[in-house]
């Protein structure tokens, strides 16, 4: 049932006592929790910490701010609208997304219970990639190979791991990164009818 912490009803935000007898239990991340958002923190870091490094050892600090500015514009409307916008963590009412990767970002779009549609995940992608290699150029004019090299290693492994460990589970089912089965995402709509309805409306067509 709706409650006002809860508008649209998602299982993410009901009381936990809810989940009990849940088929899908333990196959999603789909309940916050601050080791699984530290734990991606720390895996962006891996990219992010060396490529810092490599910019500002190469006499190239000050085009950082550019990086640090498409940061906010892409975590603080961009991408929270074309991705996380569709995601149940960001169903909770208030003014802060609390989720296991964007936690803190301000919630200034509706929630959007449908799919991401076609033009959002090329935008994503297109984020996503401008995101990862804004700071080799710099490296790389800058002489910094090895950092380079590393930030590099970082990226992958961050991608890899994401894929692995955080899209294998995540409950933000229409991102072009998610791998869960089409299975659990049926048990998981079955028990949350908004987004099931508006899936449905979306023309997804297994739900017709
Ligand atoms: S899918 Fe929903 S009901 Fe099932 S364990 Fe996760 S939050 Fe609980
Ligand atoms: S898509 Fe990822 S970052 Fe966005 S709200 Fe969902 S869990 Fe958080």
């Amino acid at each position: 049932m709706a409650s006002p912490n809860n508008p649209h009803d998602i299982c993410t935000w009901r009381p936990v006592s809810e989940c009990a007898g849940c088929s899908i239990a333990g196959r999603l991340k789909c309940r916050f929790k601050l080791g699984d958002w530290l734990h991606f923190l720390g895996m962006f870091l891996t990219f992010v910490a060396p490529a810092f490094i490599g910019v500002i050892l190469g006499g190239y600090g000050g085009y950082l701010l550019g990086w640090a500015a498409f940061w906010l514009v892409f975590f603080g409307l961009w991408e929270i609208r074309i991705l996380c916008s569709h995601c149940p963590y960001y169903a909770e009412r208030g003014a802060m997304l609390r989720c296991i990767a964007n936690y803190g970002s301000l919630k200034v779009w509706e929630y959007h219970p449908e799919p991401m549609g076609v033009s959002e995940k090329v935008q994503l992608t297109i984020g996503f990639v401008i995101l990862g290699v804004y700071p080799f150029p710099f490296m790389v004019l800058g002489g910094q190979y090895l950092w380079a090299c590393i930030a590099l290693w970082g990226l992958a492994m961050f991608f890899w791991t994401l894929r692995r460990d955080t899209c294998s589970r995540c409950v933000n089912f229409s991102c072009p990164l998610n791998g869960v089965s089409e299975e659990v995402v049926d048990a998981y709509l079955e028990r949350n009818p908004v987004m099931r309805q508006a899936w449905k409306k979306a023309g997804v067509r297994r739900l017709q």
